[in-house]
């Protein structure tokens, strides 16, 4: 009886969504779904770009064996954790749609873009920082992130953490005019680690940032698409450079989402993931600021925010 029951459950998983969308997800939790996703749908590639600085491993999902390189990067910083449910949630849909050879799907042609694309994953570049939020670290990690945060009591704990255990902003670490957001940063008043826009020692200081660029380096990407909340904004420029195909792609993904362009803010265009990839090969970088609100966003706006984005994710890919 009991095995039955057992076979009947079994049957039921095997048919039901793996990812589920839950307000507590973390870092075990996102690998525990990896490492169904790859069982369910052999077709992917899972590997890690590197480890944060608990240890904790920071996996990249690759769908597709074509020559054209794209990626996707969420949650680099932590209470913008929901990004993460965005890319496992649509990985979900273009593994089982394309297992499924369903027509339904034909606008998009999946067999062409999976012989033609490959297209990486990294869904959560901040593992510890989304761990303090969603209930992923000992008391005694949350207590010394909790002494960083104290230099900065206007920032509510945990809500506003956004950096890495360190208590480094991971995306003010790139090699993009470093110095000159240490200078912004500084004049705002973030002069030392805490939950946020402390822009490091140097750049790359972080083994997070580290992985990602490194990562970057060993592979061929078109372009890529960087992962944030809030604002339903896209932003597509460094400074004044404007990579070929850039202002297409960045329009399109505009139309199909209602998310407006925008030139990043001087202040706050140094040293992104985004602006050292633009800066660095000169192909289209963008970074979309997803929802609306105040971070972290209510799971409640999950699928209202997946259905903005999948016309750009989309869009990126089969560009
Ligand atoms: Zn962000």
């Amino acid at each position: 009886m009991c095995f039955l029951i057992y076979i009947l459950w079994v049957i039921n998983m095997s048919n039901g969504e793996i990812v589920q969308i839950t307000k507590v997800y973390n870092s075990k939790i996102l690998q525990e779904d990896v490492k169904l996703l790859k069982e369910r749908y052999p077709f992917l590639e899972v590997e890690n770009i590197g480890y944060s600085v608990l240890g904790k491993s920071i996996p990249y999902i690759v769908w597709g064996k074509g020559n054209k390189e794209i990626m996707f990067s969420a949650s680099i910083h932590s209470n913008e954790w929901i990004t993460t449910l965005v890319l496992m949630k649509f990985i979900e849909w273009l593994s089982y749609t394309y297992k499924q050879k369903n027509d339904r799907y034909e606008l998009y042609k999946l067999e062409d873009i999976f012989n033609n694309r490959k297209i990486f994953f990294v869904p959560m570049v901040n593992p510890d920082g989304v761990d303090l939020l969603n209930n992923g670290l000992t008391q005694e990690q949350i207590n010394n992130m909790y002494d960083l945060s104290k230099k900065y009591p206007n920032i509510p704990f945990p809500n506003g953490w956004k950096a890495n255990f360190n208590g480094v902003d991971l995306n003010l670490q790139f090699p993009a005019n470093w110095e000159r957001a240490k200078e912004v940063k500084f004049a705002q008043g973030f002069t030392v680690p805490g939950p946020r826009d402390f822009v490091g020692k140097g750049p790359l200081t972080e083994p997070e940032s580290l992985a990602l660029y490194n990562f970057t380096l060993n592979h061929d990407f078109e372009r890529i698409v960087a992962y944030h909340t809030q604002g339903q904004v896209i932003y597509y420029k460094y400074l004044d450079m404007l990579p070929p195909d850039t202002l297409k792609i960045a329009r399109e993904m505009s139309r199909l989402s209602g998310y407006a362009l925008e030139e990043t803010l001087y202040a706050s265009s140094f040293a992104g993931y985004k602006d050292w990839f633009i800066q660095q090969y000169n192909r289209p970088g963008f970074t979309i600021e997803a929802g609306l609100g105040e971070n972290p966003l209510p799971i409640s706006q999950f699928n209202q925010i997946y259905k903005e984005n999948f016309g750009i994710i989309m869009t990126a890919i089969n560009y």
